[in-house]
């Protein structure tokens, strides 16, 4: 994965991606679910996370109590420790999130505690979420983040212009 070229694509694609996904917030097509679920399959073809990590480089997940619980007894650490240790309240959502990115837990781009992670990273990039147009923020932040979401909005966009009534 060439990152760099990534967020150049990224750049480039950002607005009008961001434009199509707001709009989908009013056009929704009917067979949605289908159509996402059949877009995303050719795009875990041509993507790799293994290859990538950027969401683990330059993102933070949120750490519920349950994937703190979970983590800290994994590493062989108080909860609490390890909250000191990695973990801050961020402002407005109150939701707890890493300190610096990228995160403490990557090696290479290998996740270091994968059994364990925190939910929101096993569910990212989110993209089986239902319906999906109402996490259409989540995905608009993404663009510039995560290399599939950026191919399925893409190719998503592509598909509804072509045979949709838009
Ligand atoms: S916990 Fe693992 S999967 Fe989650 S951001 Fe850190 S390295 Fe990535
Ligand atoms: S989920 Fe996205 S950003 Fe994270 S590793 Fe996979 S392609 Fe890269």
């Amino acid at each position: 994965m060439d990152l760099k070229k990534f967020r150049i694509t990224a750049a480039r694609k950002q607005k009008s991606l961001a434009a199509f996904l707001t709009k989908l917030d009013d056009i929704v097509p009917d067979d949605m679910p289908e159509l996402v679920a059949k877009v995303d399959a050719t795009v875990w073809k041509d993507v790799n996370c293994m290859e990538c990590a950027n969401c683990c480089k330059t993102m933070t997940p949120t750490f519920t109590k349950a994937d703190v619980k979970r983590i800290s007894a994994h590493l062989d650490m108080k909860p609490k420790e390890f909250m000191d240790k990695w973990l801050v309240k961020e402002e407005g959502s109150g939701d707890w999130i890493n300190t610096t990115q990228p995160c403490q837990f990557l090696a290479g781009n290998i996740c270091s505690i994968y059994e364990v992670r925190p939910a929101d990273c096993a569910e990212f990039p989110h993209h089986n979420k239902k319906p999906f147009d109402l996490y259409n923020d989540t995905f608009t932040n993404n663009l510039i983040h995560c290399p599939a979401t950026l191919t399925l909005v893409d190719r998503l966009k592509k598909v509804v212009e072509k045979e949709y009534v838009w």
